[in-house]
């Protein structure tokens, strides 16, 4: 009765037994499902002491570093993943910077009749409105709409009548001057 502590196996004592009518059949069973010829004592001594094995401290060590080994993988497979995220995301941020725009030649035609009309200079527009009589026209170069307010409206924003903001964008600005900063 007091006797509670398990003693420890004698695998060696265990493996000398003979093999079991289940180790033969096992062995025999494997051959006919694998085609591999195996050896009866190693089937008697895998089908003994797995249980064994796998609670051995050996296996048990053995087992956390794959564990660890894993988890290190793992981590560092996700490192180098958000590696790649950030690099993508700062080739994005800088793809969606605005560039700058660059002044942009055009000719402003001073009709006569309504606001004036803004072109890009050589518009194919421009070349009727020549024949048209009381118009005039001039060339500049701006990169913004404020440059092109105070030009355009010059004479009102001196002289009191009017301010730039009133005055912004009042003009007729063509498609074929494309993008123009503010
Ligand atoms: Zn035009």
């Amino acid at each position: 009765m007091s006797n509670t502590t398990k003693s420890p196996k004698n695998f060696e004592a265990l493996a000398a037994k003979p093999a079991t009518e289940l180790h033969k059949e096992f062995a025999e069973w494997l051959f006919i499902k694998t085609g591999v010829k195996v050896d009866l004592k190693t089937v008697q001594l895998a089908v003994s002491f797995r249980m064994d094995f796998q609670a051995s401290p050996e296996n048990q060590a053995s087992l956390a570093d794959r564990k660890a080994k894993a988890a290190a993988d793992k981590k560092a497979s996700a490192s180098r993943k958000a590696a790649k995220l950030e690099a993508k995301l700062a080739e994005v941020k800088a793809e969606a910077k605005p560039e700058p725009i660059d002044p942009v030649k055009m000719t402003i035609v001073y009709t006569g009749m309504g606001e004036p009309q803004v072109h890009k200079f050589g518009c194919a527009d421009l070349k009727k409105m020549t024949r048209k009589t009381g118009a005039s026209k001039e060339t500049v170069t701006f990169h913004s709409h404020t440059e092109l307010t105070s030009h355009i409206y010059a004479d009102m924003i001196e002289g009191g009548e009017s301010t730039l903001e009133e005055n912004y964008g009042g003009y007729d600005c063509k498609p074929c001057v494309g993008k123009l900063d503010s």
